[in-house]
């Protein structure tokens, strides 16, 4: 069996002012000495070069939390993963929930982003993850299929790729799958990952995200094909970051 290695990657979503990086301080001297797993902090847009300035040669990448899928032009208020690349960050979550809720992104718009990140030398984190009523329609599975399927590239590596299944209904409630189902899920999108890309998809690392916290955290990282965690709310202290890390 291929080993991955952990990953454990904070949205910090649209909150964090200027004065975060304190913050974003504290987890770098405070995973100095974390060997075994690897960290990215996704601040927005207006933090990602300062903070990656400040994270060279330490032990927590720098990412963003979307781009566009084109490199430059008329695309008022967007940002590039060119431009992200450009600034530091070393992967880009493209497909989040609250990005396709919110902004109407379909699985064609996260798999042209997913590119986009690829084009500029990144890493895309694709997100998938059903909603609370088609999990109780006994969907969850299908849906995540599918959107694995229509939204993760032909192209798609393990060095280029790691996918974040979120349930939406479990992100930022503070309800979490059982972790059978979480299995379940996981176990599901390696086999799809493996039947599609082979050994590239044998080593594509997958992350839980959705109500990680210190306390929940070791359980879930220990179920097979559960390598990381995608964090929201518990990755905007460096106390939780890191307690989570060290799960
Ligand atoms: C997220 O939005 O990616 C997330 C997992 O949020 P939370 O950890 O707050 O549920």
């Amino acid at each position: 069996m291929t080993q991955r290695r952990r990953l454990v990657a904070g949205n910090w979503k649209m909150n964090g002012l200027r004065a975060a990086r304190a913050e974003f301080d504290a987890m770098l001297s405070g995973a100095a000495d974390i060997a075994d797993c690897e960290l990215m902090i996704a601040p927005s847009f207006l933090l990602v070069a300062d903070f990656a300035a400040a994270a060279k040669g330490g032990k927590v990448a720098v990412g963003a939390q979307d781009c566009h899928a084109k490199a430059s032009g008329a695309h008022t208020g967007d940002v590039s993963a060119e431009m992200l690349a450009d600034a530091g960050a070393s992967a880009i979550i493209v497909g989040h929930s609250e990005r396709r809720t919110d902004h109407g992104e379909t699985d064609e718009t996260v798999k042209a982003k997913a590119e986009a990140a690829w084009r500029a030398g990144l890493t895309a984190i694709i997100c998938v993850g059903e909603t609370e009523g088609e999990r109780d329609a006994g969907q969850a599975l299908s849906v995540v299929e599918r959107q694995i399927a229509g939204s993760v590239p032909e192209g798609a590596t393990a060095a280029n790729t790691v996918i974040a299944y979120e349930p939406v209904w479990a992100i930022g409630t503070g309800r979490t799958p059982t972790i059978a189902d979480i299995k379940e899920i996981h176990d599901a999108m390696h086999a799809q990952l493996v039947a599609r890309f082979g050994g590239e998809g044998e080593g594509m690392r997958l992350l839980y995200g959705g109500s990680v916290k210190p306390g929940n955290a070791a359980e879930i990282f220990a179920v097979e094909n559960v390598d990381g965690g995608l964090v929201g709310g518990a990755s905007l202290k460096a106390e939780d970051f890191l307690a989570i890390a060290r799960a």
